[in-house]
């Protein structure tokens, strides 16, 4: 396995973890990171001792100071940089990605290629951070509302968008005048090490405080410092609901704000009048894509009982076409899933189909011999399943699709929005009646409600996020950097009087 990737983009076999910016830290415990492409030692950092977390919240605190005095347009010019410099090391940056992640390389480059677009929506964007004026009803005053920056933002993210999900969030807030705090998954720690370097060199390029952008790596642990910490008026965390649930009371117990993007559990509804060529593209590259582990993965079909039977047949003739293999070999579809312990939790998925009385269309499992040796590669599978069932219910993070049948639109809509998730939602419809029924407000309940296109992915430009126990965040396009700035409403009175609220006199 050719890894010159590493050294291009400045990683040692062992990195340090923590970085004001500047300055790197390699004071804690050692964190190992494994390829779950062949289960090789990729490399390894040091986790963040308390000690060295302090110091980058001191840089962060005094970065805070100075960049937010620098004019919004002056900061998307640092963030402009930055995307050059990104469109420079997209391919090394990309084959980490795939090699740390498991996503295939073409996936690893459109991560990157997100980043890159996600740095030029905030140079424009950060010429257009308006505010509101209004009419006030006091003679000779003005009023409006401003937008000012809240401070550090904390980002927690997941391992399976080691990279895009930090700048999604870190772009947008540095040209609001933010400063971040980034904890990358503790199973994708290089990731994290590489984008901070090559920030590096645009802090020195431009002779920046040190803290704008800083880094910390570890467990949840670090993650607990962050949501309990006063200094951080924001946190931006991505990943399972159940750790979104943590993260969103301790921050709450502290008045400080969240970002929730949290855990999907994404269906299609197919309906008659469907395209089928265009199902079974969004099908299975929902269901397969990134092994099933994007927060968009499509986890359910509701199919129409008058195709059911057309769908189920053609969906097993393609899924029996799936190439299972090396990520970074482009000929194939399905990489491994990112460890053993995520095999587990297919694995016993699976278990509680047959317990819970579903029946296996395409059988699962896991592969070994040669090629194999990480232990992280399943088949992707699809069971026959009814929406009530437990596991249907429940957000499993491998390639597995369950079909469901329905008489009525409305029947369609009520499994669809029948979960506790709320992420992304599809209909596959060639009848305007429907789509437009599946749009409005008795259709999705979803962040993401698409027609004729699957549910996995997003484009940068719209607010990114979901309902429910997705969380409830906004992130990427659209108004989403109000999400990093705080509002403040002005008045301003050039009158010789001072005209007081409800008719009150108050002569002196
Ligand atoms: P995870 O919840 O195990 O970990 C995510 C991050 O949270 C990690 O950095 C982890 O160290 C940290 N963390 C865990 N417990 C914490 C705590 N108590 N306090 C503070 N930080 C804590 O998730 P994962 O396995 O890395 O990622 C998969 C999950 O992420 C899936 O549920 C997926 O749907 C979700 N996800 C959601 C989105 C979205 O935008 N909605 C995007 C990507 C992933």
């Amino acid at each position: 396995m050719n890894t010159d990737f590493l050294q291009q983009l400045g990683l040692a076999p062992h990195n340090p973890g923590t970085f004001t910016g500047m300055e790197s830290f390699s004071g804690g415990e050692k964190l190992e990171s494994y390829s779950p492409v062949n289960g090789a030692l990729i490399g390894s950092v040091t986790q963040t001792t308390r000690e060295e977390y302090e110091q980058v919240i001191r840089a962060s605190e005094a970065a805070f100071k100075v960049w937010r005095e620098v004019p919004a347009p002056k900061r998307g010019e640092i963030v402009r940089q930055y995307g050059d410099l990104l469109r420079e090391y997209k391919d090394p940056l990309g084959r980490l990605v795939s090699y740390e992640m498991g996503k295939s390389l073409q996936e690893g480059w459109g991560e990157v290629q997100e980043m890159i677009d996600i740095c030029d929506f905030a140079v424009g964007q950060s010429r257009q951070l308006y505010g509101l004026s209004m009419h006030s009803e006091r003679p000779h005053h003005r009023m409006y509302e401003q937008w000012h920056p809240l401070g550090i933002v904390g980002i927690i993210s997941a391992f399976n968008f080691p990279v895009a999900v930090w700048s999604w969030n870190s772009m947008i807030a540095l040209v609001c005048g933010d400063v971040c705090v980034w904890k990358p998954s503790e199973k994708a720690p290089l990731c994290g090490v590489a984008c901070q370097l090559l920030f590096q060199r645009i802090l020195k390029a431009n002779n920046l405080p040190e803290g704008i952008i800083t880094l910390v790596n570890g467990d949840y642990r670090i993650g607990e410092w962050m949501t309990n910490d006063t200094r951080v008026p924001l946190i931006s965390a991505t990943g399972s609901t159940r750790m979104g649930k943590i993260v969103g009371q301790t921050v709450a117990g502290r008045m400080g704000r969240t970002l929730l993007e949290l855990g999907g559990n994404n269906a299609i509804i197919i309906t008659p009048s469907a395209d089928i060529n265009i199902v079974l593209t969004g099908a299975l590259f929902g269901a397969v894509g990134t092994a099933g582990q994007r927060c968009t993965s499509t986890r359910r079909l509701i199919i129409h009982e008058s195709i059911y039977e057309e769908v189920k047949e053609k969906l097993a003739r393609a899924y029996g076409q799936l190439r299972i293999g090396n990520p970074l070999d482009q000929h194939n579809h399905v990489g491994p899933l990112i460890d053993t312990g995520a095999v587990k939790a297919y694995l016993h998925a699976i278990s509680e189909i047959g317990r819970e009385g579903g029946s296996m269309l395409v059988e699962g499992g896991v592969l070994d011999g040669p090629g194999f040796e990480s232990g992280c590669y399943v088949k992707p599978c699809v069971a026959e399943a009814r929406p009530e069932m437990a596991i249907v219910q429940h957000e499993t993070f491998a390639p597995i699709l369950y079909l469901l049948k329905y008489k009525d639109l409305d029947e369609a809509i009520a499994i669809q929005n029948g979960v506790p998730q709320g992420l992304s939602s599809a209909i596959m419809t060639n009848d305007m009646r429907e789509a437009e029924k599946f749009l409005s407000v008795a259709g999705s309940d979803c962040g993401i409600a698409n027609v004729n296109i699957g549910t996995s992915g997003a484009e940068i430009g719209g607010a990114f996020g979901g309902e429910k126990e997705t969380g409830g965040g906004r992130e990427s396009g659209s108004d989403s950097w109000k999400a990093y700035m705080r509002r403040q409403t002005n008045t301003i009175n050039y009158s010789k009087t001072v005209p007081l609220a409800q008719g009150i006199q108050f002569d002196l």
